[in-house]
């Protein structure tokens, strides 16, 4: 299953993002998708649970913003935005070599997450930090 890879890369990224913050929890993650991208949102959604289970975004949700694809027609000189990526061809003149902008796209907007704000007493040494292993599976 190809989704499966992409979520387990950006699980990966976003578990680098969050390297050296003291996060309490992530709530959610906004990953934008573009529409030519060729990924949908339910196998993404399927597969989430399951690659963030024993990392340190387990319990978050997963937010897919779609990007719909724009395109430029070079006839009309302009960008526009496609419903779908059906039809290939220009709205106002026809023509069908229309170059894409934007519907491509994959990747981490942004996190949602609680930080551990709670640190009067801690005594976290930067570098210092044993790996948690998951349990069993
Ligand atoms: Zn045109």
């Amino acid at each position: 299953m190809h989704e499966l890879s992409i979520v387990y890369s950006v699980v990966s990224s976003a578990t680098e993002a969050l390297a050296g913050r003291k996060v309490a929890k992530v709530n959610s993650v906004l990953l934008r998708v573009g529409a030519l991208s060729g990924i949908m949102e339910d196998p993404l959604q399927f597969c989430w649970g399951l690659a963030t289970a024993g990392t340190l975004l387990a319990g978050s949700g997963l937010v897919v913003e779609r990007v719909p694809v724009t395109v430029r027609c070079r006839p009309c000189g302009e960008d526009m935005a496609l419903d779908g990526v059906q039809s290939f061809r220009c709205p106002r003149c026809g023509t069908l070599s229309l170059e894409v902008l934007k519907g491509r796209e994959l990747e981490i907007v942004s996190l949602e997450i609680e930080e551990d704000g709670d640190d009067a007493h801690s005594g976290v040494a930067p570098g210092d930090s044993e790996k948690e292993r998951p349990a069993g599976g």
